[in-house]
């Protein structure tokens, strides 16, 4: 497929789906951007090295892992030059090498602020995964290496690219529902019983849920709402303390934005959940299931809704490629993981004061 036809391929996948940032937008160069996936766990595995056999404006061109075994895995599977697998002690050595232009962290979330600031200081472009980092000094320090190295910096949030969830944000934006009154949305799942975990260690993950599943709530808030909320209160529970000693089992938070509308939010590591709902005026919308990789179903008060099953990842990187060869904002930079961790923060000290509403101030995004 030439640049045009691709081009015009993209516009009428665009025009197909109900909202869309700059994906649609055509590009300046014919070039691929390649793109090195930092830590080959889970999601790097299942989901980020086969989206990139998709990728259109992107490739797979390198890896960085600590484990040597997965370096053969890696190369043989997607044909990956050796001079392009790094380990995390020759990591900053990629500065010199031409073949990647995005770094993408997919590392315990511990890791994400010095991953990140290494990729900048290499003059990578990077994507790191959610959440963004362990509090907002980081995010910030993350921001602050993107801005001086002239990179650009956006956060793993997958949904914005997933049509189901881009006509939640439509309804927001275009006011097509009417008034919204009340949203609720829910991110959890069951853990397994693997209780060694780095998800289960604070000093590696930073929060439990509320960080990991708990973004997607908050994330579903805000974009079924269109605003940034004003104040929090927020609740814990734990059902297995000792498995839960160290980060939070579930967790459940109500928003109240400036437009006086209430979001009902909930997460957790030991419950299933995963639906967003919206009410308006004039109908609602649901989601549900609303936040995984793919089989996203949703209805309004009109019927249901049948958008294309999308690969988000693909989507999702694509766009962020397409960003950087146009030189347009990415819809999920920085400044938004900077925000939610900023909301996360305030979640916290409503549960540390009992359940007292906190406002969230000077919101990033
Ligand atoms: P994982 O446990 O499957 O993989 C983590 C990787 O980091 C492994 O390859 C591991 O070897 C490596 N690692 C390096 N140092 C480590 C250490 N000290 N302890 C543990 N592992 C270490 O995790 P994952 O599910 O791939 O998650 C990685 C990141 O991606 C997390 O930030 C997570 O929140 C994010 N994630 C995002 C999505 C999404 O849908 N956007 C989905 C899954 C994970």
């Amino acid at each position: 497929m030439n640049r045009r036809d691709f081009t015009r391929t993209l516009a009428a996948g665009a025009s197909a789906l109900p909202f869309t940032h700059s994906f649609a937008s055509s590009f300046s160069q014919d070039k691929k951007l390649g793109v090195a996936l930092v830590g080959l766990g889970g999601y790097s595995q299942g989901q980020l090295g086969p989206a990139l056999q998709e990728t259109e404006n992107c490739y797979l061109a390198g890896v960085v892992t600590g484990t040597p075994e997965k370096e053969k895995v890696w190369a043989d599977k997607y044909g990956i030059p050796e001079k392009n697998i790094y380990n995390y002690e020759t990591y900053d050595q990629i500065a010199d090498n031409d073949d990647i232009d995005i770094i993408y962290v997919v590392l315990p979330n511990s890791m994400h602020a010095e991953y990140t600031i290494r990729a900048a200081e290499a003059g990578k472009h990077v994507i790191c995964e959610k959440p963004m980092a362990m509090n907002v000094a980081e995010c910030r320090q993350m921001m602050d290496a993107c801005e001086k190295a002239g990179v650009k910096l956006s956060i793993g949030y997958r949904l914005h690219f997933e049509p189901y969830n881009q006509k939640v944000m439509e309804v927001a934006k275009e006011n097509t529902m009417g008034k919204i009154n009340f949203v609720r949305c829910g991110a959890g799942y069951r853990m397994g019983d693997n209780w060694d975990q780095w998800r289960l260690q604070k000093d590696l993950a930073g929060t439990g849920a509320l960080g990991n599943m708990g973004v997607y709530a908050i994330q579903g808030a805000i974009y079924a709402v269109g605003e940034n909320p004003l104040y929090v209160r927020a609740q814990e529970f734990k059902t297995i303390p000792k498995k839960f000693d160290e980060t939070d089992e579930t967790v459940t938070f109500q928003f109240e934005f400036p437009s006086g509308v209430v979001a009902n939010c909930e997460t957790s590591h030991n419950a299933k959940m995963n639906y967003l709902y919206v009410s308006a005026e004039d109908g609602w919308i649901e989601l549900d299931p609303y936040s995984q990789y793919g089989g996203l179903k949703g209805k309004t008060s009109k019927g249901p809704l049948n958008f294309p099953q999308v690969n988000q990842q693909a989507r999702q990187m694509d766009d962020f490629a397409a960003c950087i060869l146009n030189n347009t904002q990415t819809p999920v930079p920085g400044e938004m993981g900077l925000r939610d961790v900023q909301i996360i923060d305030g979640i916290l000290a409503s549960i540390e004061s009992g359940g007292d509403k906190v406002k969230l101030d000077d919101l990033a995004f």
